[in-house]
């Protein structure tokens, strides 16, 4: 692809790399996954020396990564949680962090887990009360993390207020844009440091990978991230990076067409009787509605339910549905249905849940690109149980 003016995002993830083999002119772009390169001579290393450090296919990834996000630079990793702590790697000793009291549970493990280490000291705040983040900016903290929209509850907060808030407090901002990904929120331009990906999810989209990216708004930064990538090798695979690539040839595509089923699929268990709460920023009715539609260019394809019948519904639920299978992980072409309480958010423990409000009747569902009418039929016919 020979490029003459700026491209759309659409046509970046699309085309990124494509004819561009200077060695036998192959359109998709050729998967590199050898571990060293040779040396053109004494002291003379050429582009790429060793794997870890850098690879072709990797650096086309993340090429095409920090250019859908508007970043100087970014980094792919070995997994999501690689990508989050790679972030947090670059924070000084004791280092204050916020984070939302409500966000995937992987990543409050991860932060706990070196809070209790002695390596930072972390606050959870409920992002969306503006005196609760002002009060914990007050102690001046190094980074303020956000999830919006949150897993699973779908809360939506306002990047650019908090970015705003955090840069006047001295604290850098990383956004984990997991949820909608770059097809549908970049959060660079609303302020952000950093995004984080889990790429395992949308950007890949076929549940076959697990990877992960940082992108820096700045490009020194994306270089310090990468510098810091190779000192602890936590660098992605080739393998996974050609993978992921291929996948986010069809992002925008597979978002448009997920998130217009997800929204049936709300509006339909918003008039389930089964049905006590419907999270979906998509529904006028959801609290962040309005937000959503402002800060984002879509609402997603993700959304969560609780059964009036609890637990004991959630088993026949379950138990009944065909099409939505129950298995954790979000963002692939095949719907999935999950159980935070016991599943994603298990580790938060019973009194962290209570506060993030993530009940034993909650279940969260990834809408895949099945067809919309079958999923409804498949949900109403499980609803039918409850
Ligand atoms: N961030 C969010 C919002 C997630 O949902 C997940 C995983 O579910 C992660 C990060 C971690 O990603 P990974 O599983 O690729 O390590």
């Amino acid at each position: 692809m020979t490029e003459t003016r700026p491209l759309r995002p659409e046509t970046i993830a699309a085309a990124h790399g494509v004819a561009s083999d200077a060695a036998f002119g192959a359109i998709a772009p050729p998967l590199y996954l050898s571990s060293t390169y040779e040396f053109a001579g004494f002291e003379q290393p050429r582009v790429y020396d060793y794997g870890r450090a850098g690879n072709p296919t990797r650096d086309l990834l993340a090429d095409a990564l920090a250019r859908l996000e508007g970043g100087g630079g970014a980094v792919v990793t070995a997994s999501g949680m690689a990508a989050l702590d790679l972030v947090v790697s670059q924070l000084p000793a004791g280092a204050g962090v916020i984070a939302p009291h409500d966000c995937y549970g992987g990543t409050m493990r991860l932060l706990k887990a070196r809070e209790q280490l002695g390596q930072l000291s972390l606050q959870l705040v409920d992002q969306r009360d503006c005196d609760a983040v002002g009060a914990a900016l007050a102690g001046s903290p190094d980074l303020l993390l956000i999830e919006t929209p949150s897993n699973p509850l779908l809360r939506v907060v306002d990047i650019a207020a908090l970015s705003a808030q955090a840069k006047a407090a001295g604290a850098a901002v990383a956004v984990d844009n997991t949820f909608l990904s770059p097809a549908l929120q970049r959060p660079i331009a609303l302020g952000a440091d950093y995004v984080i990906h889990s790429t395992t999810k949308y950007l890949n989209g076929h549940s076959d990978v697990i990877g992960g990216a940082v992108i820096a708004a700045d490009a020194g930064k994306a270089e310090r991230l990468s510098h810091w990538a190779n000192v602890v090798g936590c660098s992605g695979s080739p393998f996974d990076a050609w993978l992921t690539l291929r996948g986010l040839r069809t992002l925008f595509p597979r978002m448009h067409q997920q998130q217009l089923s997800a929204m049936v699929i709300a509006q339909m268990l918003d008039h389930h009787p089964a049905v006590s709460a419907v999270h979906y920023p998509g529904l006028a009715a959801h609290p962040d509605h309005a937000l959503a539609a402002r800060q984002q260019l879509g609402f997603g394809a993700m959304l969560s339910f609780e059964l009036a019948g609890g637990v004991d519904a959630v088993k026949r639920l379950i138990a009944a549905l065909r099409l939505f299978t129950f298995a954790e992980s979000l963002g692939g072409v095949e719907s999935l249905i999950v159980h935070p309480a016991t599943m994603t958010h298990a580790d938060m423990g019973d009194a962290a849940r209570h506060v993030a409000g993530i009940g034993a009747g909650l279940l969260r569902v990834s809408v895949g690109l099945e067809a919309e009418k079958d999923l409804v039929e498949d949900l109403a016919a499980g609803l039918a149980v409850c």
